[in-house]
């Protein structure tokens, strides 16, 4: 018997050039010419978006995480924590957009919205880090961040301005702006990336004193006429400050390697997903199978631990129903597909508890801060 050769590997695709590479490649002339114009002094609300990368928003996310774990390691409250980005704005002027390509924490730390950086060591590691800059990169420190570990609130993120930092942010863009320097400003809620898996953090520029947005305006561009919500929202200067669109970027190489990673540790992925979605829908859909079978007896009302429909295998086929049998073996292999699937979802649960811890140290902490709350059920083993 002739067996088909294995088919050949398909060969390896050269990652194409992506629309993230354009930010790897600056068009050093076109951001000068910009930095020499600064439309951005004309325009309350010049810049529209911001694009950020892989890398600054990985270390804004995990400077943030850490103070959570700082703070409530010293067995108090989440520390907030502060940083500043290094970018340019986009060659592309159309694009009203800033781009950052880096973030820089600073040894500062502080408590609900007021971020203390006025101490000695503070201020000269600043001025040290922007000579090491100006000597170093092309691009140039144009933006802060700092983290807001406040509770979850099921409703809102805490990406918002306080008066404390709407300030800070003025005094920022008063001093940077008519340097060709526009500043921005990031926030981060970490404790709410950490409950709902997913990062939260928002782009920011105050609006010069002598502009006036509409009525009602939120920062979002929303119109709210709710005055409680707009503040709870936002904050009490909701209308002194406006949010940039956020989109991310990578390059066509990184987008290799991170695909390249999925393929060689796929196990990590299986075994981080959940088996007990649509569990529910496919249990239901067998048992009207059963229901609809030949031979079955007419669903009966639920009952503890069951449903009426499954009295049909257990009733045993009559030889006279042996025909009919087709369709109770197909709902049978389903029903016992699904018990298979939740087993291998359990197995998979215990090794990811062992294998993983579970979850890391910073989840760890953000969880007995919660459970301490009580906004989580059930803190982490
Ligand atoms: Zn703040």
């Amino acid at each position: 018997m002739e067996v088909d050769p294995p088919p050949a590997p398909a060969p390896e695709a050269t990652p194409a050039a992506l629309p993230g590479d354009s930010f790897y490649a600056v068009d050093e002339t076109a951001v000068d010419a910009q930095r020499q114009a600064k439309p951005w002094t004309q325009d309350a609300t010049y810049f529209k978006r911001v694009a950020v990368s892989p890398a600054a928003s990985t270390k804004m996310l995990a400077h943030a995480q850490r103070g959570c774990e700082a703070g409530v390691k010293a067995g108090g409250k989440p520390l907030e924590v502060m940083g500043l980005l290094l970018g340019y704005p986009d060659a592309d002027a159309s694009k009203r957009r800033l781009v950052v390509t880096d973030a820089l924490p600073l040894p500062v730390t502080g408590f609900e919205t007021s971020v203390v950086a006025d101490d000695d060591n503070v201020v000269n590691y600043m001025i040290a880090l922007s000579d090491l800059v100006e000597k170093t990169r092309k691009e140039r420190l144009m933006g802060w961040y700092h983290s807001h570990p406040f509770d979850v609130d099921e409703d809102h993120d805490n990406c918002f301005f306080s008066s404390t930092d709407l300030s800070t942010q003025l005094s920022w863009q008063n001093a940077e702006d008519p340097q060709g320097n526009p500043f921005l400003a990031i926030v981060l809620d970490p404790l709410r990336s950490a409950a709902k898996n997913s990062a939260a953090l928002a782009a920011f520029r105050a609006y010069p004193p002598a502009y006036t947005p509409p009525a009602n305006q939120c920062p979002d561009g929303e119109i709210c006429a709710d005055d409680a919500r707009r503040v709870e929202v936002w904050g009490s200067c909701w209308h002194r400050y406006y949010q940039l669109d956020l989109e991310y970027f990578m390059s066509g190489q990184a987008r290799a390697i991170v695909d390249v990673l999925n393929r060689s540790h796929l196990w990590a992925k299986t075994l981080s997903e959940s088996h007990r979605e649509d569990t529910t829908d496919r249990v239901a859909k067998i048992a009207d199978k059963l229901a609809r079978a030949p031979g079955a007896q007419p669903p009966r009302a639920p009952r503890l631990g069951g449903y009426g429909g499954l009295d049909a295998l257990g009733s045993g086929a009559a030889p006279s129903a042996r025909a009919d049998q087709a369709p109770l073996s197909k709902a049978a292999d389903a029903a016992a597909g699904v018990a298979t699937e939740a087993l291998h979802g359990q197995l998979s649960q215990l090794t990811k508890r062992h294998l993983l811890c579970g979850c890391s140290g910073f989840q760890r902490a953000v969880h007995s801060y919660l459970a301490r709350k009580g906004q989580v059920a059930k803190p982490c083993a």
